[in-house]
């Protein structure tokens, strides 16, 4: 079975093409090669030998190809984890270093902060779980846009104001906002909020006196 070996580096000159666009690597351009070694075994005639020796000259790509080239299962399987084990990884320079690693992750299909088991169930769920989540997140946020036109220190005296109310009875209750011109229909913990509220925010009222 073959292993496959990559490496970075700059090109050393303009004469290599990217084997997935066909474009010409420009010189000092970040290429990526892929080179298949075979391990003919010791029982190899000389062929053999001379035929893994060719396959191991490097095919080069642009780093932006290279994801492209196989699949993310390819990759997974035969991409090392460390990024430091590749040869020529160590020699680039510090962006690029920063590049190659977005690349890698890409080949992956991984996110940016990939998970230690990734299987393709777990992608999936971690997948349906993303748009859900940012779903219920936005209804939660209309709602406390509905239930906070109140500010929290109005909501805070609203609250002092109704427990100092709720000992009261319904009919004075509704005494008090007839009284400010409100409509007095509604159960008991209907009127004690339309009270609390009027009171805490003083709107509509006639004055203090009118409580
Ligand atoms: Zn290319």
């Amino acid at each position: 079975m073959p292993t496959f070996g990559f490496e970075f580096e700059y090109a050393k000159s303009a004469r290599s093409a990217c084997k997935q666009c066909k474009e010409k690597i420009e010189k000092d351009t970040l290429r990526v090669g892929l080179k298949v070694v075979t391990d003919p075994g010791e029982e190899a005639d000389a062929d053999a030998r001379k035929k893994a020796h060719a396959m191991e000259s490097a095919k080069w790509h642009h780093l932006g190809c290279f994801p492209r080239i196989k699949g993310k299962t390819w990759f997974r399987q035969h991409l090392p984890e460390e990024p430091l084990s590749i040869a020529g990884f160590d020699a680039l320079k510090k962006e690029d270093q920063a590049e190659v690693k977005l690349m890698l992750s890409s080949c992956r299909g991984e996110e940016p902060a990939p998970e230690p088991t990734e299987t393709p169930k777990g992608k999936k769920r971690a997948a349906s779980k993303e748009p859900k989540s940012s779903k219920k997140s936005k209804f939660f946020a209309k709602e406390n846009d509905a239930v906070s036109a109140l500010s929290t220190e109005e909501q805070q005296s609203i609250e002092a104001v109704k427990v100092e109310l709720a000992k009261k009875n319904v009919a004075a209750l509704g005494a008090m906002l007839a009284q400010n011109g409100l409509p007095k229909s509604g159960r008991k913990d209907e009127l004690l909020e339309r009270v609390a509220e009027a009171k805490a925010l003083g709107v509509p009222c006639c004055g203090t006196s009118c409580w």
